[in-house]
């Protein structure tokens, strides 16, 4: 088969690799029906974490179950599924309690932009449709898989509720996709910060109310002028730079919450400051799994559309093209079809 591997920042080549095969009874493999390029990909993309050897890239599927292992009955070869990025048993204690991204059997996926992709933990990870969905639907069911699910869990993490006031700072795909979540928790004021005017339209078409171009302090002001001097309900960190959460926490009510599911680079929290604001803090890798069949559903009928947010569509093997069409924001997320 063939898929995207990394060898340093901004060398990304399309190869011929081995075919995957399952490796433990717990294992499926699938067919990649469609796959995409993540913001999180840019971070080795750019060098801000370090490749010390070329490694397979992508952790975002939807496909069709090839092969299963022995003891994976919860899907059959045909099937169209989708998965979490981190695959989870669904049975362990941290699964219980809604965690499955912290499953105690977790691996992260980091092979998906190929033509074939082995699954651990298939029989927790993967949810299959009733019969294969029509294409229009796989990309938001694939953006279900990451970015729609981790921009869920921002507003999940702060606690957006009916009638109140989120903010999202990050334009990104998983910013736009949490002002969807915010919009369906019933957020009644989305204050999304962007200044790029192609995600600013977006965001608006998802649900905000309102937009602030402005970042950093001045950001954090602004957002304190459009809430009466006090600050906002939730707010929602989708970047993962030491700026977005000092901006993220500035931004919050004594007594609101911040989400933050960009992933921290460099970021250090100030506790003192954290102490006196009376800002609730959490985070973490998505617990996707957990909101599979509520968004899978909310995508088939039609309730959100988070494939919006691929602004780009290549073939496979033009997977480089569409690394550096992100890196050079040109697009705001690439789809990849094998
Ligand atoms: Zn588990």
């Amino acid at each position: 088969m063939r898929g995207a591997v990394i060898h340093a920042p901004g060398d990304i080549r399309f190869e011929t690799l081995d075919d995957p095969r399952i490796l433990h009874p717990t294992d499926a493999i699938i067919r990649t029906a469609v796959t995409c390029v993540c913001g999180s990909d840019l971070w080795p993309y750019r060098g801000a974490e370090p490749t010390d050897a070329p490694h397979p890239m992508g952790h975002e599927y939807v496909g069709f179950v090839e092969e299963v292992g022995s003891q994976v009955t919860a899907v059959k070869p045909g099937q169209f599924v989708i998965g979490s990025f981190a695959t989870s048993d669904n049975t362990c204690a941290n699964c219980r309690n809604g965690f499955p991204s912290n499953c105690l059997n977790r691996e992260f996926m980091s092979t998906c932009q190929a033509d074939y992709v082995r699954i651990p933990n298939a029989q927790g990870t993967l949810v299959a449709t009733d019969g294969v969905p029509g294409e229009e639907f796989w990309p938001g069911l694939l953006a279900v898989s990451d970015v729609m699910g981790t921009g869920w869990w921002a507003a999940d993490a702060a606690e957006v509720k009916p009638g109140s006031t989120a903010v999202v700072v990050g334009d990104g795909a998983v910013g736009l996709c949490a002002v969807i979540a915010a919009k369906q928790m019933g957020a009644e004021r989305i204050i999304a910060m962007s200044r790029h005017e192609p995600r600013q339209a977006l965001a608006r078409e998802f649900g905000a109310t309102d937009i602030v171009t402005e970042r950093g302090e001045q950001g954090a002001a602004q957002i304190k002028e459009l809430t009466a001097g006090i600050g906002a309900d939730s707010v929602l960190e989708c970047v993962g730079t030491p700026e977005a959460m000092r901006q993220a926490l500035r931004s919050a009510r004594p007594g609101g919450n911040v989400g933050f599911v960009g992933v921290p680079h460099d970021v250090a929290i100030d506790g003192q400051e954290l102490f006196f604001s009376h800002v609730g803090l959490r985070g973490g890798p998505a617990p996707v799994r957990r909101y599979l069949p509520d968004l899978i559903e909310r995508v088939l009928t039609g309730a959100i559309d988070p494939g919006k947010v691929f602004d780009l569509t290549l073939p496979l093997d033009q997977v480089a093209e569409g690394y550096k069409a992100m890196d050079e924001r040109r697009a705001i997320k690439t789809l990849l079809k094998p």
